[in-house]
């Protein structure tokens, strides 16, 4: 087979951030002002980079490189995972920020924006090495977070150990003082909320079953028979797979890094999870069929789900994807290519800021919980995590509701405020939920003004 020519595409994170951006403003309900307020929404309120120098279980010292992002600070503090990923950059965890702050937007739960990341690989670490590296990282950081001002969460390749060591040093050194709040996704027995471990991909199955039920989707109307594939085993698609399982869908495709599983009558998860603790990956498992690590993107399926990381569904293979529903659980899974061509092909995308911000709800919830210096049931957390995912689906559908029928008053309007300016894509609910955030945070900051 002749090998397709390489697809030009920007993938970089950041400017893929700044095209989402820019493509939701015009449908923001009011621009009066936009043109600073733009440029003051969009830029990083503070960018911290360190070094992070480490002794390895050899006793050399290695260097790490660190970064935390405060993105926008206009609805409160700072709220954003910290990721131990190799190929972690300033532009990417730049883009991650800002999709928090988007995010909380829409959550409608009052934080800001940011994140961080180490760029290390933890497959090659030990515990006491991926230890040290957090104390060393969380130090280096030092009063730029703190409960009220920037709070961390697990991301990929971090997870409630890494939670409590995050809390345990910067308890060291702020001593006398209440630290629970300065990090969220805590152990349960370590001030943590019950639910958090399964909040990011608890919220996506509440966004997808929402849509379903509001009619959102042409041919499905719910989860019950229908057929799901799956990005990614961590946190956010193993839990996943076993929720809408457990709901009556039939999952037939998972992958991890390594590659992918598949069987037409629905994989056993039991077996998969065992087959993935005992060798490390899913691939192998007994009575499956392998496919590639972008094989699970390719599977016909009603709903697709996105879970591991940025850029998997590009201009290269948008037009290989064959679901109805495509469910963003992880961060930036699509390009603004591919965004384009699965639109043209009618599928529906439940965009990242929307779908996964199940976390940073539960995150919230946590949050709250220690400030209250209570211990929250399990139920509670579900229920409003429910009515928030819920809520927040419904202001997302009713603004792509508003702006598509009235998108030629939208065109015309944004003619006039910016003569010259290209036309109007037609948008999509990506768009519609950006528009909803960046409309939030606008409000924000034209209530509170520009200091002094
Ligand atoms: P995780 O570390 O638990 O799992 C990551 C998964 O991705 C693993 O199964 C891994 O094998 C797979 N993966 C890694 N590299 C891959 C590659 N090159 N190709 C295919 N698969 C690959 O991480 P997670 O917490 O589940 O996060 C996954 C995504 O969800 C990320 O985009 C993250 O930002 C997003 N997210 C997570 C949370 C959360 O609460 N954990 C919240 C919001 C968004």
């Amino acid at each position: 087979m002749p090998k397709s020519a390489p697809v030009p595409e920007d993938l970089n994170p950041h400017h893929i951030a700044r095209n989402q951006f820019d493509e939701a403003v015009p449908f923001v309900e009011d621009l009066k002002g936009w043109k600073g307020t733009s440029q003051w929404l969009f830029e990083p309120e503070r960018v911290v980079k360190v070094t992070l120098p480490v002794v390895m279980d050899n006793g050399e010292v290695q260097i790490f490189r660190g970064y935390r992002v405060l993105h926008n600070t206009a609805r409160g503090p700072g709220k954003g995972g910290i990721r131990f990923y190799p190929t972690v950059d300033e532009d990417e965890v730049k883009a991650l920020a800002s999709w928090m702050t988007w995010k909380c937007a829409v959550a409608d739960i009052p934080f800001g924006g940011a994140k961080g990341g180490v760029e290390c690989d933890t497959t090659k670490l030990s515990v006491d090495e991926k230890r040290r590296i957090t104390r060393r990282f969380v130090t280096a950081l030092g009063e730029t977070i703190g409960p009220y001002t920037d709070i961390p969460a697990p991301d990929m390749y971090t997870d409630a150990e890494t939670m409590a060591w995050i809390y345990d040093t910067y308890a060291m050194l702020h001593p006398n003082a209440e630290n629970l709040g300065v990090v969220t996704g805590k152990p349960v027995d370590l001030g943590g909320i019950p639910g958090r471990s399964t909040a990011t991909a608890q919220g996506s199955v509440f966004v997808a079953e929402h849509l379903l039920a509001l009619g959102a989707v042409p041919g499905l109307s719910q989860i019950d028979g229908a057929v799901v594939s799956v990005q990614g085993f961590g946190n956010a698609g193993r839990h996943a797979s076993f929720i809408l399982r457990d709901m009556g869908a039939r999952v037939v495709a998972v992958s991890d890094s390594k590659g992918g599983v598949f069987s037409r009558k629905g994989l056993d998860l039991e077996a998969v999870e065992a087959h993935k603790k005992q060798t490390g990956s899913v691939v192998g498992t007994p009575g499956t069929r392998k496919i590639g690590v972008k094989g699970t993107l390719e599977v016909p399926c009603d709903i697709l789900i996105p879970a591991a990381l940025e850029n998997q569904i590009t201009l290269g293979n948008a037009d290989k994807v064959n679901a109805k529903l495509v469910v963003e659980a992880a961060n930036g899974p699509t390009t603004p290519g591919a965004d384009r061509i699965l639109a043209a092909k009618g599928i529906v995308l439940a965009p990242d800021i929307l779908a996964n911000a199940g976390g940073v709800v539960v995150s919230y919830f946590e949050w709250v919980q220690n400030l209250e210096h209570e211990q929250w049931e399990e139920t509670v957390v579900r229920d409003r995590l429910r009515t928030k995912m819920y809520r927040a689906t419904e202001n997302v559908l009713a603004t792509y509701r508003r702006i598509t029928e009235r998108f030629p008053e939208y065109q015309e309007r944004w003619r006039k405020a910016m003569p010259g300016a290209k036309a109007l894509r037609k948008p999509d609910m990506r768009v519609a939920a950006m528009a909803t955030a960046v409309g939030r945070c606008k409000v924000a900051l034209d209530r509170r003004g520009v200091w002094p």
